[in-house]
């Protein structure tokens, strides 16, 4: 009789947007699958939770995506949640004057599309983009680099005011990367104002999910894996990847102590998880991990307000030179499809979620000084919001919401496959050229299940590239880069003792 092998079995291990990019890659391609996560459900830090108080799905924090995130689009399609997500060609802006402009594609050839809207933005006098112009021309060149210096530095030498610099920089920049430009890489932040803003004329258009994001990547996806014969195993945290005597790949063992035997592994939980699950040995011979324990975190907070009635007039609004960074009315943007727009809901009240990145400020405060402090912005704002009543409210802060793109982070970053045979990373913070976002969650994954594709001799190319550039955008920038500036030596000083997986919460 004729004995077919078993097919080479992978396991994921982590079932955030990387770990999901991962096995979605993989499907129907002739191998056994099993994904294993830690919590009761998918979708990792893009994820909902119950309300208690009423069982609704709870966003823990909005999502918002850009139209180069090609890769994101990639996946939503592969697995069938694209129409779930709504396209905004126009953002809306208030200035702390309470005046409203809007940036939209104009009728220029990129770079130059959004020129007229930048040019009428009326939060910024004729003498600030002046400047803004002439910082955006020196960093689409790539003007004068140093090596380890914060974004905040470079507008400094580049003759950005405390205005231009809190106004226009802070306000695209701190959402857009989750991070302080005090403390910010150049290279990611010119990335921002050329892949998004510069390239391509739809780039900077932002995607919203309509449905809670417990929908879109948990029950939707659990399902759609389900159906193409992925085992998903949900509450199963794995313990740790097991390797033989010769760093040989064996597979993993779980929390409980169960053994699961694999040919590939991807892992793809969070970076200050890995550490713990490989061990000292394993990590020893791994010395591309060595800067592991140099990659810091930054803060989220979400705040989740419900009134009784009406409050903000936009679908979703960009504050600059407030306490708040955005609003999103979630009433409008969720309860409606592609062609209607309604900012009630049937009992008449309005449901805001308010994002403010780079949290560190707010460490320090407790939920209700949050609570307040945007509630004072939204009164200044909406005087319809000094008569509604608050009905519920939610403070959420992310502490670790994303790994921060500090002044040479990628050299922190290591690349999805490892030394060991069989063995990949995925996550947002692998080494994937973008920050801490869901597109860089999706690119590692598919750089991951490429690898497995690569090592079974079946070669695949799952990368999707950016959006086309404009011929002019091309012709005066160039490809973007990756950043550019090697980081400063000094920092990057590998310390794996440091490593040491006791320290490591698993
Ligand atoms: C508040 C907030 C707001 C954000 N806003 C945006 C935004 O607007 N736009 C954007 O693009 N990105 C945003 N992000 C970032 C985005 O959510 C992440 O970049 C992305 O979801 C990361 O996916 P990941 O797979 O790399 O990691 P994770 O989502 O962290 O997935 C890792 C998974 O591994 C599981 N796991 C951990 N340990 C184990 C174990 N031992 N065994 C099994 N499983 C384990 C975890 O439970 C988790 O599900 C935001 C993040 C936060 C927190």
């Amino acid at each position: 009789m004729d004995h077919k092998p078993p097919p080479p079995h992978v396991v994921v291990v982590g079932g955030g947007l990387g770990g999901l990019a991962a096995a979605s890659a993989l499907v129907n391609r002739g191998l056994r699958i099993t994904l294993l996560e830690s919590r009761p459900r998918l979708g990792g830090r893009a994820s909902s939770f119950n309300d208690p108080k009423t069982g609704e799905m709870v966003d823990n924090c909005q999502h918002v995506s850009m139209a180069c995130c090609t890769n994101l689009a990639d996946f939503s399609r592969r697995v069938g949640i694209a129409d779930l997500f709504r396209r905004e060609s126009v953002i809306t802006f208030l200035s702390p004057e309470n005046r409203i402009s809007r940036l939209r594609a104009g009728i220029g050839p990129a770079p130059f599309h959004l020129a007229e809207s930048f040019l009428s933005a009326n939060y910024l006098t004729w003498n600030d983009k002046l400047r803004v112009g002439y910082g955006l021309a020196c960093l689409a060149r790539n003007h004068d680099v140093r090596p380890g210096e914060s974004f905040a530095d470079w507008l400094w030498r580049h003759k950005q005011s405390v205005r231009t610099i809190n106004l226009f920089w802070a306000t695209v920049l701190v959402s857009a990367l989750n991070e302080r430009l005090e403390q910010m890489d150049v290279g990611h932040a010119r990335r921002v104002f050329v892949d998004g803003f510069l390239l391509n004329r739809s780039g900077f258009q932002m995607e919203l999910p309509i449905a809670p994001l417990g929908e879109l990547y948990g029950a939707r996806l659990e399902t759609w894996l389900r159906e193409r014969e992925v085992e998903v195993r949900l509450t199963t945290g794995v313990r740790s990847i097991d390797c033989g005597d010769d760093a040989a790949l064996q597979g993993v063992t779980l929390r409980n102590g169960e053994r699961i035997p694999a040919d590939f592994v991807v892992l793809a939980v969070s970076y200050d998880r890995v550490a713990g699950m490989l061990g000292e040995t394993t990590l020893a011979g791994m010395p591309a991990l060595a800067g592991l324990n140099r990659l810091e975190s930054s803060p989220i907070t979400g705040v989740h307000l419900w009134f009784d009635r009406p409050v903000c007039p936009f679908d979703h609004v960009v504050t600059p030179g407030r306490f708040i960074q955005w609003v999103f009315n979630h009433t409008a943007i969720q309860g409606r499809t592609a062609t209607t727009s309604t900012s009630e809901d049937p009992d008449g009240g309005q449901y805001l979620q308010i994002v403010i990145s780079a949290a560190y400020d707010l460490l320090a405060m407790d939920k209700t000084e949050i609570r307040d402090a945007v509630l004072a912005d939204l009164v200044e704002m909406w005087p319809a919001a000094r008569d509604a009543s608050l009905v519920r409210w939610w403070v959420v802060t992310e502490h670790g919401a994303t790994f921060a793109v500090r002044p040479g982070v990628d050299a922190f970053r290591p690349p999805q496959r490892t030394p060991i045979d069989g063995l990949f990373l995925a996550g947002d913070w692998t080494d994937t050229g973008w920050p801490a976002t869901m597109e860089g969650a999706v690119r590692s994954g598919y750089l991951a299940a490429q690898g497995i594709l690569d090592d079974l001799d079946r070669p695949a190319r799952l990368i999707r590239p950016g959006l086309k550039s404009g011929v002019l955008a091309k012709w005066l920038l160039g490809r973007s880069s990756r950043p550019s500036v090697p980081p400063d030596p000094s920092r990057f000083v590998p310390q794996l003792d440091a490593l040491n997986p006791a320290d490591v919460a698993t």
